[in-house]
């Protein structure tokens, strides 16, 4: 079984965006810049927002990061937003979440310019997304095709199963499949029969959020998994061992390609959010 290696995909990408920020800067007088807004203190958001950053220091985007404190109100962080929406230096912007509960994290995002939506989540940047004319592709769905293209894995035609209907991962998960020719199905919790889908697709791609939910009865042989799930298990190493929805160690001798937890999905998100920031640069000077 071939280990689909995520952080070796990261690697790759970010190696040739530090050559676009560099021509960005040489052509515009500037760097691209990405704004993140963190509310609270939530300590792994905290760590997030700090990978962000430091993303964003490797490859040549200028971070710009508000740390707010956690009674912000809501027309405190609209403000902000909307400051940020105006900022000609700012292409990108990403609010954290969660957020503390008094703020509406959806009514929030929308707040967002769509042309300046980073994780591309915004209800404008989901129906370009269904229509075929997104300017960005939400994070992790697109981390998971980078993948598949980099270890040519061809979807073209395949039977595809996403299990998980999320808003930031099954949803788009499916649609970018689909745009990829790919027969896709999309399973969820009320799926009445889950290990009948996925046992015959050549390509799963678990986003159920269940602890090695998936294991080797239910997949077929020479089948693709990709495993987004990320969980932190109580009673491992010091900060809490990572695994995935899926018994990663089952597949050996049953899957032709899997994505280990951690080492898997995980390092693509960030590095798909700085690739959108660089997209969204480059689209902003495209439209003057
Ligand atoms: P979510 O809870 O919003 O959605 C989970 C989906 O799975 C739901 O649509 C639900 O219907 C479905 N589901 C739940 N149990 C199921 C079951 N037994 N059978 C079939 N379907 C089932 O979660 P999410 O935000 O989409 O995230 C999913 C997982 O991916 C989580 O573990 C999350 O931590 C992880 N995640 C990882 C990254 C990354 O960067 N690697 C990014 C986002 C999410």
């Amino acid at each position: 079984m071939q280990k689909l290696d995520g952080r070796e995909v990261s690697k790759a990408l970010r190696e040739s965006m530090k050559s676009e920020t560099i021509r960005f800067h040489s052509h515009h007088g500037k760097f691209p810049g990405l704004a993140v807004v963190i509310v609270g203190d939530d300590p792994a958001s905290h760590v997030y927002v700090s990978n962000k950053e430091k993303g964003c220091a490797e490859i040549g985007i200028k971070s710009f990061k508000y740390a707010l404190p956690e009674k912000t109100t809501y027309e405190e962080l609209a403000t902000l937003i909307q400051k940020l929406n105006r900022d000609p230096e700012v292409h990108g912007i990403l609010v954290q979440l969660p957020l503390p509960k008094h703020l509406p994290s959806e009514k929030i995002t929308e707040l967002i310019d769509a042309n300046k939506d980073a994780d591309g989540l915004t209800t404008t940047s989901m129906g370009l997304l269904w229509t075929g004319q997104q300017r960005v592709k939400p994070c992790t769905p697109h981390g998971v095709m980078k993948i598949l293209e980099h270890y040519n894995i061809s979807v073209t035609g395949k039977e595809a199963v996403v299990v998980g209907r999320s808003q930031i991962v099954g949803k788009p998960m499916a649609q970018l499949l689909l745009d990829a020719q790919a027969t896709v199905t999309i399973c969820h919790s009320k799926t009445r029969d889950l290990k009948e889908h996925t046992k015959r697709a050549d390509i799963v791609v678990v986003a159920a959020g269940r602890p090695r939910l998936l294991g080797k009865e239910d997949f077929k042989k020479g089948a693709v998994v990709i495993d987004v799930g990320m969980h932190r298990l109580e009673n491992g190493t010091p900060n809490g061992k990572l695994c995935g929805d899926v018994r990663f160690e089952e597949l050996d001798g049953l899957a032709s390609a899997a994505t280990p937890v951690p080492g898997g999905v995980g390092p693509m998100t960030i590095t798909m959010l700085l690739q959108n920031t660089i997209r969204l640069a480059e689209l902003s000077v495209q439209k003057k």
